[in-house]
């Protein structure tokens, strides 16, 4: 049976086939989970992720793990909260099923993400634990390799949310 399972930690810790970048459409780094997982990946990841020159919103992209313990780490641009009535949640379920084709093609078992879009682009953390969750569990009967995925919490209130959802 496939799993989801919700933790707290540091995905860039995590050791697993592939774990997701909560990025932006830049791909070239930035603050919170972004800035973490450059740091603990080394500079050749920005030579990597240069060569896409950039990725839409709710799009993919994957990339070696360089110094992580992950093998891949899949790239991709969460929606910025705009109030919700701009296509916030559509485009976060599009990461995350983005995310999860790209590893299933690339024969990746086991998944990583952190809570995409709820730091810096504030989406409402309930809002998206749901988007998420419901997402996570619609892809597994899908998947041809991909089956578990844990989702990465950083703090209380994250684990929390997401802990709450039927997953
Ligand atoms: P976004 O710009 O998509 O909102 P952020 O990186 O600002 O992305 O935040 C997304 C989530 O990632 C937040 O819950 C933040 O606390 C969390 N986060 C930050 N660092 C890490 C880490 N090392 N491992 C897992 N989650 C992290």
């Amino acid at each position: 049976m496939p799993q989801i399972n919700v933790i707290k930690g540091d995905i860039t810790k995590i050791k697993v086939d592939a774990i997701v970048n909560a990025a932006n459409t830049t791909l070239m780094g930035g603050g919170g989970v972004d800035g973490a997982i450059h740091r603990a990946a080394g500079p050749a990841l920005y030579g990597a992720c240069e060569k896409f020159h950039g990725c839409p919103t709710g799009e993919a992209r994957i990339t070696g793990g360089f110094n992580l313990p992950a093998k891949f780490i899949i790239h991709t641009p969460g929606p910025i909260w705009h109030g919700g009535d701009n296509g916030e949640d559509q485009l976060l379920a599009n990461s995350y099923h983005n995310s999860l084709l790209l590893a299933d093609k690339h024969l990746c078992r086991t998944v990583a993400f952190p809570s995409i879009s709820t730091g810096v682009y504030a989406f409402p953390l309930e809002r998206a634990a749901k988007i998420a969750i419901k997402t996570i569990k619609d892809f597994l009967p899908t998947a041809n390799y991909v089956y578990q995925v844990t989702v990465v919490c950083f703090d209380d209130k994250t684990f929390t949310a997401y802990h709450s959802q039927p997953y």
